[in-house]
């Protein structure tokens, strides 16, 4: 593995950055930044709260503009529309420039309680600090259920160890990080992408708490997409599944088809035909269309892949504004710039 050396720690460098993707979030803004205050304040280490405004349309963005007026302490990053969280996360591992860097939500529900105890583990050793669900509060059986076959499935088709009951919830050191930013691909299922850089790794148990205010953003359509989106950018196992069932059905028409001439030829038996004929055809026509689908899912995300589209458009940051990809900000460049995001990483 070939890692990028790090960039020498300044005087100015945080120690720790705290990336938390948002999007209409304005009801737990204020209270998420009290409680990280109430948390990392004492701790008296350099720290720094990345936020990324994705695309909110709700005051969001405008909260935190005002907050970090006062706070030195975050940074926002606005992107020009809303790319969905996993790439709001890329944007905040790309802006992020700390020695650790730990991800959570903006709705409180990855308790920031829990950061000392992470810290301590990242101090002794540990590139990876994954927080696992002990329970999944305020979520319904059906939500529960099939994240777990959902869950247990991604697993089997792909070779790596995607681990169960874990969301973004996160601290991973420098080396981690900048292991993690040399996977440009635009398919960004960032828990397959987390699990396949390895590195030293240690659970932890926690309890995740329901929301502290507003509305959760994935509905069941989403979910359903993120999970095709997981299986399709780490396993082609589903390819192969055409190609095997395609076989099964092929030797079982076979069979059947000589099954009948016999019959024809020993029993004199005139074909029943019909019935037998839809069967067939309408088993062998819906294989045909299911395998089509998934050949079309993968050359779908190859055409994407291919376009070499950046994954994310910044529209302005507020706060600090050099990111590690360009340490010296040009004084004279104006605070609010587009910045394609990850295309030469
Ligand atoms: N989020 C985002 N972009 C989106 C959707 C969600 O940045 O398009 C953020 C959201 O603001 C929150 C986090 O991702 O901080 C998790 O979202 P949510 O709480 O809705 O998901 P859940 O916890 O229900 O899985
Ligand atoms: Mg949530």
């Amino acid at each position: 593995m070939s890692l990028q050396v790090p960039p020498p720690a300044t005087e100015r460098s945080p120690v720790l950055s705290c990336v938390i993707p948002l999007y209409n979030e304005a009801e737990t803004i204020q209270l998420s930044l009290d409680r990280l205050h109430a948390v990392l304040d004492p701790l008296g280490h350099r720290f720094e709260l990345v936020f990324v405004d994705d695309g909110s349309k709700d005051n969001s963005a405008e909260l935190l503009v005002r907050a970090a007026e006062q706070d030195t302490t975050i940074r926002l990053v606005q992107l020009s529309r809303n790319f969905g969280k996993e790439a709001a996360l890329t944007a905040g591992l790309d802006y992020a420039r700390g020695d650790a860097v730990i991800i959570m939500d903006a709705d409180l529900q990855d308790p920031p309680e829990l950061i000392p105890e992470m810290l301590e583990h990242w101090q002794a050793g540990a590139d990876v600090v994954l927080m696992q669900r002990r329970t999944r509060e305020g979520e319904t059986w059906l939500k529960k259920a099939s994240a777990h076959l959902y869950y247990r499935l991604l697993r089997r088709l792909s070779q790596c160890d995607i681990p169960t009951d874990t969301g973004d919830f996160r601290l991973m050191s420098r080396r981690a990080v900048d292991a993690l930013k040399q996977l440009s691909e635009r398919n960004r299922y960032m828990k397959g992408l987390f699990a396949w850089i390895g590195m030293p790794t240690v659970v932890l148990l926690y309890d995740r708490q329901p929301r502290a205010a507003g509305q959760t953003k994935w509905g069941y359509f989403g979910l359903i997409q993120l999970a095709i989106q997981g299986i399709t950018s780490f396993s082609i196992a589903p390819l192969r599944l055409a190609t095997t069932s395609g076989l099964i059905a092929a030797s079982l028409g076979a069979l059947f088809g000589l099954w009948i001439v016999l019959k024809a030829l020993v029993l004199d038996t005139s074909p029943p035909g019909y019935p037998s004929l839809i069967a067939i055809i309408s088993f062998l026509g819906g294989i045909q269309l299911l395998s089509i689908g998934i050949v079309g899912e993968y050359v779908g995300r190859t055409y994407i892949e291919s376009k070499q589209r950046p994954n994310y458009l910044v529209k302005g940051v507020v706060g600090e504004t050099d990111s590690p990809d360009r340490p010296e900000a040009d004084p004279d460049t104006p605070r609010s710039k587009t910045v394609p995001g990850n295309h030469h990483v």
